[in-house]
């Protein structure tokens, strides 16, 4: 079954202690869409302008993205930059250039509306919204924020909430979200707001994720280099909605999502290890597997004698 994919496309300039690039291939739609890919079909909805290179829309196509949902209007592509810091972890955004994003509507293709599986990737939740409107009826409704929207947008992230199966955010927005410290307590707290699950990101330190009364800590691939983390948690919402919609399950069960969660952190790990979206252009199922043994290697333990 295929996956709906809304959020932004964009041109991003990075730089970190090392390296900076500029112009690359970006945005969480980008990032979630190419992830999701590798398991399932992807409609992708977002805009970009009249300057956004062909090859990335020929890269979108060779993975065999659906782009009817991709608007092209006159005018600028959305173009993000940020520079890391020493630890790779945190980082500060240097400018957002909304550009053509800024009067966008996300008007979904009539072939769109019944697309099972939706990933509302990071834009403003009004937009999120206005994507689940147009929606017949869909099976799963995952749905990715950021701090941004946590300070400029919280009624409306509220409302959205109360739509959504399940939640992605990072443990900071977590806790500013919820004013609770712990992150056991924000997870059980944003449950409470109306998504069933909640996946709580801890960057390099994995992932936490949250259902009725059961809980599963994902631990992290433990990679040496890190050359650019930007998009890891969009293409970490991507495996695991790709994954799931693969799968198409009668019932979504927390068994499932434990595995999407390890899907998602195995894609995460990859793109990680090379700028934008380069380390996908390479990567193979193959790969992917082999990943996902070595994480259940690693997360495995006897009961002691
Ligand atoms: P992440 O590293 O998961 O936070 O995602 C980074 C991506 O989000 C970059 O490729 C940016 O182009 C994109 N991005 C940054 N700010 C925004 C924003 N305000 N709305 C939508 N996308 C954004």
């Amino acid at each position: 079954m295929p996956v709906l994919v809304v959020g932004s496309i964009g041109l991003d300039t990075v730089k970190t202690p090392i390296e900076e690039h500029a112009d690359l291939l970006g945005g969480s739609a980008s990032y979630a869409a190419v992830s999701a890919s590798y398991f399932t079909g992807v409609n992708l909805v977002g805009i970009v302008g009249d300057d956004f290179p062909k090859t990335h829309v020929d890269y979108f196509q060779s993975r065999g993205i659906d782009l009817a949902g991709m608007q092209i209007a006159p005018g600028k592509t959305f173009r993000w930059s940020g520079e890391y810091h020493w630890d790779m972890n945190t980082r500060t955004t240097r400018s957002t250039d909304l550009n053509v994003f800024e009067h966008f509507t996300p008007t979904l293709p009539p072939a769109y509306v019944e697309t099972p599986y939706v990933l509302l990737a990071n834009i403003a939740p009004a937009l999120q919204i206005h994507v689940l409107d147009q929606m017949r009826r869909p099976k799963l409704v995952i749905a990715d924020t950021m701090n941004l929207w946590i300070e400029t947008a919280k009624s409306d992230l509220l409302e959205l909430l109360k739509r959504v199966d399940m939640l992605i955010l990072n443990d900071s927005e977590a806790r500013e979200l919820t004013g609770e410290t712990s992150l056991i307590k924000a997870g059980s707290s944003i449950r409470r707001l109306g998504p069933k699950y909640v996946a709580i990101k801890k960057g390099e330190h994995g992932c936490l994720l949250f259902g009725d009364n059961l809980f599963f800590s994902c631990g992290a691939y433990p990679l040496e280099d890190i050359h650019d983390p930007t998009g890891a948690g969009d293409t970490f919402a991507g495996g695991l909605a790709g994954y799931l919609a693969s799968r198409n399950d009668s019932e979504i069960t927390f068994e499932k999502l434990r595995k999407a969660v390890v899907y998602g952190s195995v894609l995460a790990s990859y793109n990680v290890e090379a700028f934008s979206l380069e380390r996908m252009r390479t990567l193979s199922l193959h790969e992917i597997e082999e990943r996902y043994q070595m994480f259940k290697l690693m997360s495995h333990f006897e009961v002691l004698e």
